[in-house]
């Protein structure tokens, strides 16, 4: 488990930010661990901040909504410079499903960072074909602090990483869960990827 180096608590205007990814496969927790540090965030007394891409509409559109439905209110922006303007003097900037972004989040994360903010970005590391989903690999990059989460495979029953998609769709984005995805060990995914 992720625990914060040091929480920052204490406001002080020479503070140095700091870039976290939290990657992973569908249904492997992603959003989960993002609520869990943003919270900690809150108890610390520090402002967050929470952003998602709009194009993510399958659930409420102000909430960022993990699986368990253990849900932290976030805005909706168009593009990841929208975030520069909306965080404001906020502390902590949590941003979910980050692979929606363009190449634009990774100059915004560092503008942040730099600006002294902890940026904490979750999003899907592969798409459902086991190809790198950028701009998440540039993000792990810049990153000061990678954590990588996994699911279980609904096959086997091992530690997965994997995405599989149960329909025949080629978009690189096809939104949708349990119906549409199950999550896989890499022995399974390539045996049973179309
Ligand atoms: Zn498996």
């Amino acid at each position: 488990m992720f625990i914060e180096p040091s929480l920052n608590s204490r406001r002080q205007t020479d503070r140095k930010g700091q870039i976290e990814v939290i990657c992973g496969s569908m249904f492997s927790g992603k959003t989960e661990e993002l609520i869990r540090r943003l919270n900690r965030a809150r108890l610390a007394r520090l402002k967050v901040e929470i952003f998602k891409p709009s194009v993510d509409k399958r659930y409420h559109d102000l909430d960022v909504v993990s699986h368990n439905e253990n849900s932290i209110r976030s805005t909706p922006v168009n593009f990841a410079g929208d975030i520069l303007l909306l965080a404001g003097d906020c502390d902590v900037v949590g941003i979910d499903e980050a692979q929606f972004f363009d190449e634009e989040i990774v100059r915004v994360g560092q503008l942040l960072a730099n600006k002294g903010k902890r940026v904490i970005m979750a999003g899907l590391d592969m798409d459902f074909e086991g190809k790198p989903f950028e701009p998440m690999p540039r993000l792990m990059a810049i990153a000061e602090y990678v954590t990588k989460v996994r699911a279980i495979c609904m096959k086997c029953g091992d530690l997965a990483a994997f995405s599989l998609r149960l329909s025949e769709a080629k978009e690189k984005v096809v939104l949708g869960e349990k119906e549409s995805y199950e999550a896989r060990c890499r022995r399974c995914f390539f045996e049973d990827k179309k």
